[in-house]
């Protein structure tokens, strides 16, 4: 038998990794033209053809590739206007959002529906911000059912699985019936509090960029309560019979629901992409089952693919508690890719008045300063010079960054950060040779955020940007402004992800870092001396990761499971310092 190892790459029917989401975007729409068209500069806003229209609330949905269906199979008519579509696991990007945003945008307001994960909710509150700024009032409501993830006290800190799908559903529905901003918002949320899902993992699944499983898990082994992005669950045990692990999926989602008899629930059996429908009908019989035995009667239930995991091996169940107004909206008409719902007959208005509004970020890009401080020895040129190594180091180390991710995470931070970097090393390459290191960071802070999303776009675009402004009287760096640099970065990173030292983030890197760095400044110490005090304190805040739980971020679900493994993040911030001084050291030498 061919056992998938660390070793063998996993078999993908792709072209370029680095195509794969243009393509399968080309897919979607070529293959369902009369639902679906692409619209906006970033290409990754797929758009119902017959959704957003004028005093209608808009409904913008959105998150990484993987999880198809998800997310742009449930944009269409009577269900999401528009989904913002981010890489492999990773969320959209504040760009691409407003993308969707402004093609949903009818002129009452627009609702975002997205997974509860900390990248997603940076990108989704950046985008709300910018919408604010183009007067489209955004509301958004992080979808957030997965029972696995925290206790019920710390509800809100659950992530999303496949609980989406009802929120989506109630959403799109209040919208269509022509609700406002409040009553879409309020049904979306009314959905949420009834909505409980809980999965298992049966096998790993694969990034397409990297063939290889994103966590290990036993020949004989299932992870229940894991997450959709292979994030360890709740217990991990040995394979068990369907009906058992229905039993131990269905009790604490029973529970919290406090059904009684009589009340009515609509089912979802999803598969996470390499469960076939043999066995998740083998699932259904025993929830159903399980329901029959309390005196629940099943309104209506969906078994099939849904929000999948990329080709995880497993299936999750969802539950969703039905009042009088839940029911109607569930059972109301809409037609996407991935759900049809009674019939769409009558067209939405065709055509819509032209709604698209200046570019949100604008390059205000100074190319000459003449009264800057240009005392110390780091030229922009040098400067972009360390930028440039940071980002060829992260490419070097961004399996090993991965990997770290994949035991505490998603497995995708070296991909992702590799994907950022690159994106700042093309842009710098664009500087003029005269344009001043504030000006490069801003565009440092662009390229980033616009090619990434994720968690580290809005902290490392917030940090860029921070650390321009820190030094936006200078032409060249001395040890002041070089640590001054490096300290904004870090506030800028804490200020974005209002993670706190100690919380086992790239925040504990930073801050000693910074700390260091200034110290030596504040001592009279030249410029390599702070840099080589910055990477001794980031490694020092990196190996002190290892040694706590955590408490921000995808991997604080694990709790005391994080204990003894290294955060990726912090270890991608030692390689981005290291790097820097590195390149300083040689070019000052
Ligand atoms: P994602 O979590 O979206 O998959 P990445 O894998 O690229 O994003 O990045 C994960 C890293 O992001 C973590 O290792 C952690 O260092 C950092 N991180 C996550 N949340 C926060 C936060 N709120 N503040 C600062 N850093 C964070
Ligand atoms: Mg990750």
């Amino acid at each position: 038998m061919n056992v998938m190892t660390s070793k063998t790459r996993a078999k993908k029917l792709i072209n370029a990794p680095e195509d794969i989401i243009t393509e399968a975007i080309e897919g979607m729409v070529s293959a369902h033209p009369h639902l679906l068209r692409v619209e906006g500069a970033t290409g990754r806003a797929v758009v119902a053809q017959d959704g957003p229209r004028d005093d209608k609330v808009g409904i913008v949905i959105g998150g990484g590739s993987g999880h198809e269906p998800a997310f742009a199979g449930y944009v269409g008519r009577g269900l999401a206007d528009a989904a913002a579509v981010g890489n492999v696991f990773a969320s959209p990007s504040p760009e691409q959002i407003l993308d969707a945003t402004r093609a949903a945008n009818g002129g009452v307001g627009v609702v975002y529906l997205y997974g509860n994960y900390t990248g997603d909710v940076m990108n989704f509150d950046m985008a709300a911000e910018e919408a604010a700024g183009l007067g489209i009032e955004c509301r958004s409501v992080a979808v957030a059912d997965d029972i696995a993830s925290a206790p019920a006290a710390r509800a809100h800190e659950r992530r999303g699985i496949a609980g989406d799908f009802f929120v989506f559903k109630i959403a799109g529905a209040a919208a269509e019936a022509g609700r406002d901003l409040d009553g879409v918002e309020a049904a979306a949320r009314a959905a949420l509090a009834n909505t409980r899902s809980m999965g298992v993992a049966l096998t790993p699944c694969s990034l397409p960029q990297t063939g290889k499983p994103n966590f290990e898990i036993g020949e004989t082994e299932m992870e229940i309560g894991m997450g959709l992005h292979g994030e360890p669950g709740m217990r991990r045990g040995d394979m068990a019979q369907a009906d058992a692990v229905v039993d131990e999926l269905m009790a604490p989602i029973m529970a919290e629901l406090a059904f009684k008899a009589g009340d009515e629930v609509a089912v979802l059996v999803n598969g996470l992409g390499a469960t076939g429908l043999l066995e998740q009908y083998i699932l259904h019989r025993r929830v159903a089952a399980i329901l029959a035995e309390a005196g629940i009667r099943i309104h209506y239930s969906w078994v099939g693919e849904y929000a999948t995991s990329l080709e995880m091996a497993g299936a999750s169940v969802t539950l969703m508690k039905l009042d009088a107004d839940l029911k109607t909206l569930l059972d109301m008409p809409c037609r996407t890719a991935a759900l049809t719902v009674g019939d769409v007959t009558e067209r939405a208005r065709a055509s819509r008045p032209d709604r698209t509004v200046a570019a949100v970020f604008e390059k205000k890009v100074e190319t000459r300063e003449t009264h800057l401080a240009k005392d110390g020895p780091i030229t922009p040129t040098i400067f972009r010079a360390m930028v440039s190594l940071a980002g060829e180091r992260i490419g070097e180390e961004a399996e090993r960054l991965s990997a770290l991710d994949g035991v505490i995470g998603d497995g995708d931070h070296g991909i992702t950060m590799d994907i950022g970097w690159k994106a700042v090393r093309a842009a710098l390459a664009q500087s003029p040779a005269d344009e001043t290191i504030e000006t490069s960071c801003k565009r440092m802070a662009k390229a980033f955020l616009d090619a990434v999303g994720a968690s580290s776009g809005p902290l490392y675009a917030t940090a860029f940007l921070r650390a321009g402004t820190a030094v936006k009287d200078r032409l060249n760096l001395d040890a002041g402004a070089m640590a001054a640099w490096i300290g904004a970065a870090s506030d800028g990173v804490q200020e974005r992800g209002r993670a706190a030292p100690g919380d086992k983030t790239m925040v504990d890197a930073w801050v000693p870092a910074a700390e260091a760095a200034r110290a030596c400044a504040e001592a009279g110490d030249d410029v390599l001396a702070c840099l080589d005090a910055a990477c001794a304190g980031a490694e020092r805040g990196m190996n002190f990761t290892r040694d706590i739980e955590s408490k921000r971020g995808r991997s604080a679900k694990l709790g005391a499971r994080s204990v003894g493994h290294i955060d990726p993040g912090a270890a991608s911030t030692a390689v981005i310092l290291a790097a820097m001084r590195d390149a300083a050291r040689d070019l000052l030498a």
